[in-house]
């Protein structure tokens, strides 16, 4: 275990007496140092998503806009980027993701780069010598940009408890086989009744794992677990086997976060925005009632700290009554494990310190 040294987080409130929110915004951004890891004239991505079609609690394009002026302010050249899902849904592929986010708002003057390319098979390993993984599956753009902004709608999570500044650099700087490696301990698997026998993902399977025997078939032993089927597939009848350990699902994010701060050691900054902090991620293409009122924006330059500021945040107000919440509705109650008793959304954050990730303890600090 390593030692706690502690990190700095700072937080802007959405109350507001004199500064409006959108210049606090600034100051925080000014205040928390976002300028050190942005280079002159560099690429800058701001890891983001975009959300689903069809979910509303995405962070607003309104604040994305802020964060990419203060970059261009410093001099350096930002973009939004994210990856492709690994499930069929509306940003599989890189023309579907693209139109996803322009629909959704994202249109700001600002390009959007799909980060693994146009079927999410541009991607480079990189060792990382871990207890669940000895290398990590990593998209493309990750190894060519400057610097990171991981930009991240804290929000609970059906596997983790949460998901924030951890899960958004994991899961979305993974390949698509990456996020097939942290999802599942096994390969995918077809549903007969939704085949239509359309050869498809037989064609795209790079380790011809797929035969169609009237319907198609997965051979398990065959298969590399690249994911490139499930996006193919338009009836969406290949599918994750979500059967894995729930702390292994921790550990594996962790390790891919860890793989990526490795990469971009002091080139990575993150940005907790927690508003709308609803019980589901935002790949749903829904959005439920948030469970507590909106609370503000975090930065940090560590990614464990912020999130455990952000649930400590969380934690400590009062539940909204009406939301998906049972009982935690009291301030210092866990929302996170009444809303998902099975989930221990702290094992997480504990495993990311164990490697070295960051550290648990914080010290938060208010910009006006
Ligand atoms: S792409 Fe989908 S529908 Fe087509 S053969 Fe494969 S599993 Fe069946
Ligand atoms: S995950 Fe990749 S290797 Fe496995 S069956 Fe699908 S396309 Fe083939």
């Amino acid at each position: 275990m390593k030692e706690r040294k502690g990190s700095k987080v700072y937080f802007a409130s959405l109350k507001v007496k004199d500064t409006g929110f959108l210049e606090k915004l600034d100051n925080l951004f000014e205040g928390s140092g976002l300028s050190m890891v942005l280079g002159e004239n560099k690429l800058v991505g701001l890891k983001l998503h975009f959300g689903e079609k069809g979910n509303t609690s995405y962070i607003r394009p309104l604040f994305i806009k802020r964060v990419v002026h203060f970059i261009e302010k410093g001099g350096a050249n930002p973009f939004l980027f994210d990856t492709t899902t690994l499930y069929s849904g509306s940003r599989a592929n890189a023309v579907d993701h693209i139109r996803t986010a322009i629909d959704n708002g994202f249109g700001i003057g600002c390009p959007i780069i799909i980060g693994d390319g146009l079927f999410g098979d541009r991607k480079q390993e990189v060792k990382i010598n871990l207890k669940q993984f000895k290398q990590a599956s990593i998209a493309q753009i990750v190894f060519s940009v400057g610097s990171i902004v991981a930009v991240s709608h804290f929000k609970c999570h059906l596997l983790a408890g949460f998901g924030g500044a951890i899960k958004n650099i994991a899961m979305g700087c993974a390949s698509k086989q990456g996020k097939l490696m942290m999802h599942s301990t096994v390969s995918p698997y077809v549903d007969e009744e939704e085949c239509v026998a359309c050869e498809l993902c037989m064609l795209y399977c790079p380790a011809d794992a797929i035969a169609i025997d009237e319907k198609a078939v997965v051979d398990q032993k065959q298969c590399i677990g690249c994911g490139s089927c499930i996006a193919m597939c338009n009836t969406g009848a290949i599918k994750i086997q979500w059967d894995i350990n729930l702390c292994i699902f921790q550990e594996r994010l962790a390790e891919y976060c860890y793989a990526v701060a490795q990469l971009k050691k002091g080139k990575l900054f993150y940005i907790n925005f927690l508003l709308n902090i609803t019980p589901d991620c935002d790949c749903f293409g829904k959005s439920d009632t948030p469970i507590v009122p909106d609370i503000g924006v975090l930065a940090s330059q560590d990614p464990v700290g912020i999130d455990q500021a952000s649930c400590d945040l969380i934690n400590n107000s009062i539940g909204n009554e009406g939301s998906r919440l049972r009982k935690a509705f009291g301030k210092g109650t866990d929302k996170f494990r009444d809303l998902f008793p099975k989930v221990n959304w702290e094992y997480g954050l504990a495993y990311a310190e164990q490697i070295g990730l960051g550290s648990r303890a914080y010290t938060l600090e208010e910009i006006t």
